[in-house]
């Protein structure tokens, strides 16, 4: 037998992959490699939300003072506006322990990282790029990685595709994931933050569709703006002033606002669920398994709960050092607990953006009237259920 270099091999250190090193070492005396194609953390706003199903993680983790220390903020309701006009505001209730907060994407990439390797037990490589699976007797034993002109076989005990969508790994192991496109996507942006914001979810609903307002630091608010059809070509390739007064015209709060372009895209948007999670000894968790509609948040959500999964499975078979089969067992057990949840998850994202995302002349009057119904027992109750289903997972 080959001797081994790691316990585990991690190819991408987004947010997914580098939850995973942090949860596998938190206990265990697991030896990690963290490997990622890019040069650091991404400049790329690509979720920003920290939902307190994912806060309840992290403190246990270790990393919520981390990602606090880092200037996230904290957000404890919804507000609901369309044209200045109040239409509902709710609390969002969590726990004092497990908080909603909002920091942007590289941050959190950083931060979750930099506690992996603060372990002593994660080597993080930027740089460095998984070319290929090493397989030998029809099992997965390790990698063949590539940094700058060199390549080399590194052999682990599991190795893990947190590769995102395009993974890598994914496409070795022969496992597909079929993709369905959605006819509206997001444009993601920082503006400065206007005097009559305070920090709250808020969504600014219009005809054009709505635009989700949420704290970036002290200085910036984020925004996700939707956008639809004929909007698409000016989102994607137009002038920003033009962009700006689009977006301007959507709700007097973002008049007049000045852009930090830096991470801004038009995020394309699709759903697919891979068949399977693992094959031959590997895994995948996180975008490069799953992919889903962000309108609730559940992209980076669902990657950090499929590492704590993950983790919670596989962190003490490796550290006692189990046979394949006992590995093998816990790869199913975690799939199996994922994919049910997984694909509920994707399901309510969908139908939530159906609704969310419903132009013509009905979808605005009808997102007016039933947020403004959101205030009402019923609504209330409405309110409390998809809170606890999507973000707290308290129920
Ligand atoms: C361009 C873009 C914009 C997005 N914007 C939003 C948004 O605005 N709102 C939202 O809710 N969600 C957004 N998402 C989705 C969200 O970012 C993901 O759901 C979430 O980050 C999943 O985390 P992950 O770690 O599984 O994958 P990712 O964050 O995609 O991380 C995968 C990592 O793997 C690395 N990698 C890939 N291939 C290799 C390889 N062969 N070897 C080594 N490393 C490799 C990549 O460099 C990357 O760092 C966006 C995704 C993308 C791609």
């Amino acid at each position: 037998v080959s001797s081994i270099d790691y316990d585990v091999i991690i190819a991408g250190a987004g947010v997914g992959g580098a939850a995973l090193a942090l949860a596998l070492t938190r206990r265990h005396a697991l030896r990690v490699l963290l490997i990622d194609r890019r040069g650091g953390p991404g400049n790329v706003n690509r979720g920003d939300s920290l939902l307190p199903a994912v806060t309840r993680h992290l403190r246990a983790w270790g990393a919520l003072d981390a990602i606090v220390a880092a200037g996230a903020r904290r957000v404890g309701s919804m507000q609901v506006f369309a044209q200045g006009e109040l239409l509902y505001q709710a609390p969002l209730v969590a726990n004092g322990d497990t908080p909603y907060l909002v920091l942007p994407h590289p941050e959190i990439e950083r931060v979750l990282v930099e506690r992996a390797a603060a372990s002593g037990q994660v080597e993080v490589r930027y740089g460095c790029r998984l070319l290929r699976l090493h397989e030998e007797g029809g099992r997965v034993r390790g990698a063949i990685l590539g940094e700058g002109h060199s390549s080399r076989i590194v052999r682990a005990k599991l190795v893990v595709g947190a590769d995102g969508s395009a993974s890598t790994v994914r496409a070795a192991l022969g496992l597909t994931m079929g993709r369905r496109a959605y006819d509206h996507g997001f444009y993601i942006i920082e503006v400065d933050r206007p005097s009559d914001y305070h920090d709250a979810m808020r969504v600014e609903l219009h005809a054009d569709g709505g635009v989700l307002v949420v704290p970036q630091g002290a200085e910036r608010v984020g925004l996700g703006v939707l956008v639809r059809g004929p909007q698409m070509e000016l989102f994607r390739a137009g002038s920003m002033d033009d962009r700006l007064a689009a977006i301007a015209r959507r709700s007097p709060l973002l008049v007049g606002r000045q852009a930090f372009a830096r991470g801004a895209h038009l995020y394309t948007l699709s759903r697919g669920h891979a068949r399977r999670y693992s094959a031959r000894g590997a895994v995948l968790l996180g975008d490069a398994v799953h992919v889903t509609n962000p309108t609730v948040g559940q992209g980076m959500t669902m990657a950090v709960e499929d590492a704590a999964a993950l983790a919670s499975r596989v962190a003490a078979p490796l550290g006692a050092g189990a046979r394949e089969a006992e590995l093998d067992a816990a790869l199913g057990a975690y799939e199996h607990e994922r994919r049910r949840h997984n694909e509920g998850l994707i399901r309510w994202s969908h139908w939530l953006s159906r609704f969310y995302s419903l132009g013509g002349p009905l979808g605005d009057p009808l997102h007016r009237s039933v947020f403004r119904m959101g205030g009402s027992p019923f609504g209330r109750r409405v309110h409390q259920f998809l809170w606890s289903r999507m973000a707290t997972r308290a129920a």
